[in-house]
């Protein structure tokens, strides 16, 4: 059967068993004997097939997918395009490696990075299989362009779950606890919370390039990395003046701005990169998650003068640019510029940010409602206080589970819910979801 964007307009959500249904609950007993207990599973619901903004299990249950696989399937499941492209590739050659003989996709993939990433410079990239093997390149790159060690990192940050990204990541439990040593040369620094700093962009901007010049010195820096709204930390949205403050900083002392995009690039928040917002122009981009529609890729793109600095063969990988996600990510690209998921991705964040606020008035556990584009949370709170409330969010998540919602949490304190839909996602389709998590923040208040 030949899935396709519009023929998933008809289906919608759909509990027909208890959530997870019985053969979920059977698979997860075999998942038992065989699976790292390391890996934790957030809905345990197996899925046997999806189709634009809706995952279909193996017990026959339509849930309504808010959380896009962690903001990887942007462009929805199963788009034909994409589907025709992957098949094609597949049938064609599946692997090279780009360093041994390469193919012309890869080079089409870094033309449209160069392309689209922000400021009209000469631009490269290096093309990778994860997020945290990106964050890793972009700081080897940023460390041998500038002979400099050190590497600033903010508070709330997620930057993957390798050993240097560890160390770039803020928060220890589940991420670090007893994974160490961490790699060295890592310096965290506040991060701009205005919910909770109660701070100008300008003020927290100036507080953190305090400690920077104090505790680590500028001129030890290589590079200063960033997501521009953080993701796993909580969907935490810097003050205005933040990042354009931090940038000039950079810039004055020549150090390289690295804004980790994974997760907010590719029109989630309403502009092709989340920078763009503000017009900040990095001197390197990461990007992963919403590049390649679910095929495994990530990109480095900088500077040419940073990204060529480096020597023959010092960048590179067996799988990085592997010619089905880079088709993937070409569909990918093409699919958000023909549907102008950019635009929707901003009608989006209007419907969601006015829903929720006025769900907001009603309610006395949200304390934040924040977000951009089609990537928008609420900070779940102690009612009269700011204090976090993990519980509330969870008892949310579940009630949503158990309605064929699918939705995320986040945030270093565990109170946050993050709403990541993919951007084909039908007016109805989120009102649905809508409904429903309105129904459940109703039952826990
Ligand atoms: C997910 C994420 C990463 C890590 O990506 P992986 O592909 O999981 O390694 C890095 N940075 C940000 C901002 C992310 O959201």
């Amino acid at each position: 059967m030949v899935s396709s964007i519009e023929s998933s307009v008809g289906i919608e959500r759909k509990v027909v068993t208890e959530l997870p249904g019985p053969k979920s609950q059977a698979l997860h007993e075999r998942r038992k004997a065989v699976v790292s207990a390391g890996l934790t599973v957030g809905f345990p619901v197996y899925i046997e097939r999806a189709e634009g903004a809706i995952l279909v299990d193996v017990d026959g249950n339509q849930l309504l997918d808010l959380g896009s696989g962690i903001a990887v399937t942007s462009i929805g499941h199963a788009v034909p395009a994409l589907v025709d492209a992957v098949s094609q590739q597949v049938a064609s050659f599946t692997h090279t490696c780009f360093m041994v003989t390469p193919y012309e996709s890869y080079v089409e993939v870094c033309e449209e990075l160069a392309d689209l990433t922000p400021g009209s410079h000469a631009k490269t990239s290096a093309l990778f299989n994860s997020g945290a093997e990106a964050v890793e390149n972009a700081v080897k790159v940023a460390r041998l362009a500038t002979g400099r060690s050190a590497i600033i990192v903010f508070e709330h940050a997620y930057h993957g779950r390798t050993n240097l990204t560890m160390a770039l990541t803020a928060k220890n439990m589940p991420y670090k606890d007893h994974f160490g040593p961490f790699a060295p040369e890592v310096y965290r620094v506040p991060m701009s919370y205005p919910y909770r700093d109660g701070l100008s962009g300008a003020e927290a901007a100036a507080n953190a390039i305090k400690i920077i010049e104090t505790d680590v010195g500028a001129e030890n820096v290589a590079a200063l990395l960033i997501e521009p709204i953080q993701g796993e930390g909580g969907f935490v949205v810097p003050a205005e003046g933040f990042l354009p403050a931090l940038s000039k900083w950079t810039t004055d002392h020549g150090v390289v701005f690295i804004a980790d995009e994974i997760q907010t690039g590719f029109c989630r928040t309403g502009d092709w990169f989340a920078v763009d917002h503000e017009g900040v122009v990095p001197d390197i981009v990461t990007t992963a998650k919403g590049l390649a529609g679910g095929m495994p890729l990530a990109a480095v793109t900088g500077r040419a003068e940073l990204m060529n600095a480096v020597h023959e063969g010092g960048l590179g990988g067996t799988y990085g640019g592997n010619p089905v996600a880079a088709v993937a990510a070409l569909a990918t690209i093409k699919t958000l510029r023909d549907r102008n998921l950019l635009g929707r991705a901003r009608e989006i964040g209007d419907i969601l940010l006015a829903n929720l606020r006025s769900l907001q008035q009603d309610v006395a556990i949200i304390g934040e409602v924040r977000g951009r584009g089609a990537m928008v949370a609420i900070e779940l709170i102690e009612p009269g206080t700011k204090t976090p409330n993990a519980v509330a969010a969870k008892a949310i998540i579940t009630y949503c589970q158990q309605h064929g919602v699918v939705a995320l949490p986040c945030g270093t304190y565990g109170n946050v819910i993050r709403l990541l839909p993919p951007l084909i996602i039908s007016d109805e389709q989120l009102a649905d979801g809508l409904g429903v998590l309105g129904d459940a923040v109703r039952s826990v208040q």
